[in-house]
């Protein structure tokens, strides 16, 4: 079998699990064959490795099993930057570009200098901020597990950064200029009829409570004693929620994502 029908054979087998069965199938074909994407088609008539055909089966059961692509290959990228990842930590996302976004425009215009990330998981944001900006970024999280993915995420992209084992600012000492945050913010009711992928992806990590909000309380009662003056704070929230997370930094402005969404709320001071 050559690239071409490696890509098709595999995006037929997932097509009835997603949408994207043709954009996965590239992507996996790619990382297995190790011919970088852009090239694929290029590479198209050379031989697709025998060896690898277990896998490609492998994959579509464990895609049908409901298991994101993301897990299956252990790596994604963010911001054009390339992260491993696991179940310990969400997967990084799209949608949480908008957040690193602001943030990096953030600290160039105010020249920021230090960075914490809150409940870091993968390290995507900070990781992104320090190989971006050159910002020296501290990763927090609950999670050992996600600290170690932090760090391998940290090397791989030749940053280095602290991290803190901590539940939100409990142990957190120091201050900075710039604190960013995706923190769980999903509702019991989100929980209770979550989609299927997302169960593979840490509870912990989804869940805010049962209006979601949780950890925004606990930033907005937390947050002044770990900012440095004239600071910044930059916090994803869920659909619907940034009008209310606004609201309790006294008044933030809210950024929306390239599907429209309401994501991220900045306040600067
Ligand atoms: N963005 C994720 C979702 O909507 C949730 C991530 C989070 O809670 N921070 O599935």
């Amino acid at each position: 079998m050559n690239i071409a029908g490696a890509i098709e054979y595999l995006s037929a087998g997932l097509s009835p699990v997603t949408d994207e069965h043709l954009t996965e199938a590239r992507l996996a074909v790619s990382d297995m064959a190790e011919i970088p994407y852009n090239r694929l088609n290029k590479y198209k008539a050379s031989t697709f490795p025998a060896a690898l055909m277990p896998r490609l089966e492998e994959l579509v059961s464990r895609r049908k099993s409901g298991e994101p692509l993301q897990y299956i290959l252990g790596k994604w990228e963010f911001m054009g930057l390339p992260f491993y990842t696991r179940p310990c930590a969400l997967i990084p996302r799209q949608d949480t570009e908008t957040l690193c976004e602001e943030a990096i425009a953030l600290i160039k215009r105010r020249g920021y200098k230090t960075c914490l990330d809150l409940c870091a998981g993968s390290g995507c944001i900070g990781i992104s901020i320090a190989n971006i900006c050159g910002t020296e970024v501290t990763l927090a999280d609950i999670s050992e597990a996600a600290l170690s993915l932090c760090r391998e995420n940290a090397e791989a992209n030749g940053v280095s950064i602290r991290t803190i084992k901590t539940d939100m600012f409990d142990e957190i000492t120091d201050k900075y200029d710039i604190i960013v945050c995706n923190p769980p913010y999903l509702t019991a009711n989100d929980m209770a009829s979550l989609q299927r992928e997302l169960t593979f992806e840490p509870a912990n990590a989804l869940y805010g409570g049962v209006d979601g909000l949780d950890f925004y309380r606990r930033i907005a009662r937390d947050y002044a004693q770990r900012l440095n003056d004239g600071g910044a704070l930059a916090l994803e929230v869920g659909i619907h929620q940034a009008e209310e997370v606004a609201k309790m930094l006294g008044g933030a402005r809210i950024v929306k994502d390239v599907c429209g969404i309401e994501r991220a709320v900045i306040k600067e001071w």
